[in-house]
């Protein structure tokens, strides 16, 4: 593991998780990606009155990410204001899957104790993903 990039994995998702819009659950998340690219995109997420049209912040980043021009995800940090672990929902498994393959990396950390290391494999087993549609 390179400690370097995962420091700034989680203080990249640290930052952004403070500048979350979370007026309704008061749970702030941030999730950081490591791109292709080299670089770090992070995302927070943005509640709404409406709440299912709200925002995870997985899907913040994701879509911080394919803006900035990356198309694969090679590590991601999800950071949360409870006090377990803070795994992507069901929805952003599947969102990370369309970049991510199932050994990347995740790290889900919460306000104490240690952090979850797993895979993408691991939150999502036998998913299916952009290599199912033979094109
Ligand atoms: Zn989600």
């Amino acid at each position: 593991m390179n400690t370097d990039i995962d420091a700034q994995l989680f203080e990249a998702a640290e930052a952004v998780r403070k500048r979350a819009y979370a007026p309704y659950s008061h749970f702030t998340v941030g999730a950081a990606i490591l791109a292709d690219d080299g670089k770090i995109y992070s995302g927070c997420n943005v509640e709404n009155a409406a709440y299912p049209i709200g925002n995870c912040a997985e899907a913040s980043a994701i879509a911080a990410m394919i803006a900035g021009g990356a198309k694969r995800i090679e590590r991601v940090y999800v950071t949360g204001s409870g006090s377990m672990p803070t795994t992507p929902c069901g929805g952003c498994r599947q969102r990370l899957r369309e970049f991510a393959a199932p050994d990347t990396a995740i790290i889900c950390h919460g306000v104490e104790g240690e952090p979850l290391m797993t895979t993408l494999g691991e939150l999502l087993p036998h998913s299916f993903g952009p290599d199912h549609l033979d094109q």
